[in-house]
């Protein structure tokens, strides 16, 4: 049995926000793919989206953050997708946008690496391994081969050089990742000596044992095994750098939460718990954030965010 997240905290502080710099949004979770390791169990037959009105209170809030990271789902398959972008642009802030590009080579789609570049919004995604089998396992037949393909089209507009153009990596299974750094270097060699493709970072992040990654460690018996490994590997020094601390997170619906984890577990956060609700920046921090122990995936190890590891 391991002990709850929060009783393995003795810095009272730590529990708290502090200055937060990050404004990340969940646009919704329709998804042209179905990853086995996505916490948000997203996919085509997911329906929720964040409407107009909710983006606009986005835009309201987001001169008090540096960064806007826009997520899904496939974030782009958001009908007001590009407005979002464009807005948040027009406001100075930095905007960088998750995607697991495979979209980006569908009818419809085809013409957002222009407008991304256009606007110098950071891409960052997801590419499991730089295998193709590796790859095609977690996220389905033919990813591989179209991610490379969008690589190289982003490379050719300047991502990865003057743009910057990062890469995810997520464990195939319920072990840790290695260590970010002899990744990347693998990672960098691997795709520029294979593909000719160049990109600026690979972010490491740790499966959080929720959403589809969590029903795949129940049904194949090895959710206690995980998350005793998780716990196993806590490491103190990653939770002055939890992202939640720095971050706040909006869902689809407008509601407000400490992470995109917290999410999927409806742990809205300690505060207003509608955007339309935030006036005054100081009515989100300092906050308490709201634990549980899921939590343990974002302190094992190197520690983990969306940004990769932390430490
Ligand atoms: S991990 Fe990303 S690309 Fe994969 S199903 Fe989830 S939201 Fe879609
Ligand atoms: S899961 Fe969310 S709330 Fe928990 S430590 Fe990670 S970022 Fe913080």
């Amino acid at each position: 049995m391991i002990k709850p997240f929060e009783s393995m905290i003795n810095d009272e502080s730590l529990k708290f926000t502090q200055t937060l710099n990050t404004l990340q949004v969940n646009v919704g979770s329709l998804c042209n793919l179905a990853c086995k390791h996505c916490h948000i169990s997203a996919g085509s037959n997911r329906r929720e989206l964040m409407s107009l009105e909710t983006m606009k209170q986005v835009i309201r809030l987001l001169p008090n953050f540096k960064t806007l990271d826009i997520t899904g789902g496939a974030p782009e398959m958001n009908p007001k997708y590009r407005w979002l972008v464009d807005e948040a642009c027009k406001t100075g802030v930095h905007v960088m946008t998750r995607s697991n590009l495979v979209i980006m080579t569908e009818a419809g789609y085809q013409d957002l690496p222009e407008f991304l570049a256009e606007c110098g919004v950071e891409i960052v995604c997801s590419l499991p391994y730089y295998s193709e089998n590796d790859c095609d396992r977690q996220r389905g037949k033919g990813t591989f081969k179209a991610v490379i393909s969008m690589l190289q089209k982003l490379n050719a507009l300047g991502y990865g050089k003057s743009l910057p153009l990062d890469l995810v990596y997520n464990p195939g299974g319920a072990f840790l990742p290695p260590s970010q750094s002899s990744l990347q270097k693998e990672y960098k060699s691997r795709l520029h000596s294979e593909y000719g493709i160049e990109f600026t970072n690979l972010f490491v992040i740790t499966n959080n044992p929720i959403g589809r990654f969590g029903e795949f460690l129940h049904r194949s018996g090895n959710y206690e095994r995980y998350m005793k490994r998780l716990s196993d590997s806590f490491n103190p020094e990653a939770l002055p750098v939890m992202m939640c601390r720095f971050q706040l997170s909006v869902g689809y619906d407008e509601k407000l939460y400490d992470c995109d984890f917290n999410q999927p577990l409806g742990l809205v956060i300690n505060g207003p718990e509608n955007i339309c609700d935030v006036n005054d920046i100081a009515q989100l921090t300092p906050r308490k954030i709201k634990f549980a122990n899921h939590c343990y995936a974002c302190v094992a190890g190197s520690g983990s965010s969306c940004g990769g590891a932390t430490t």
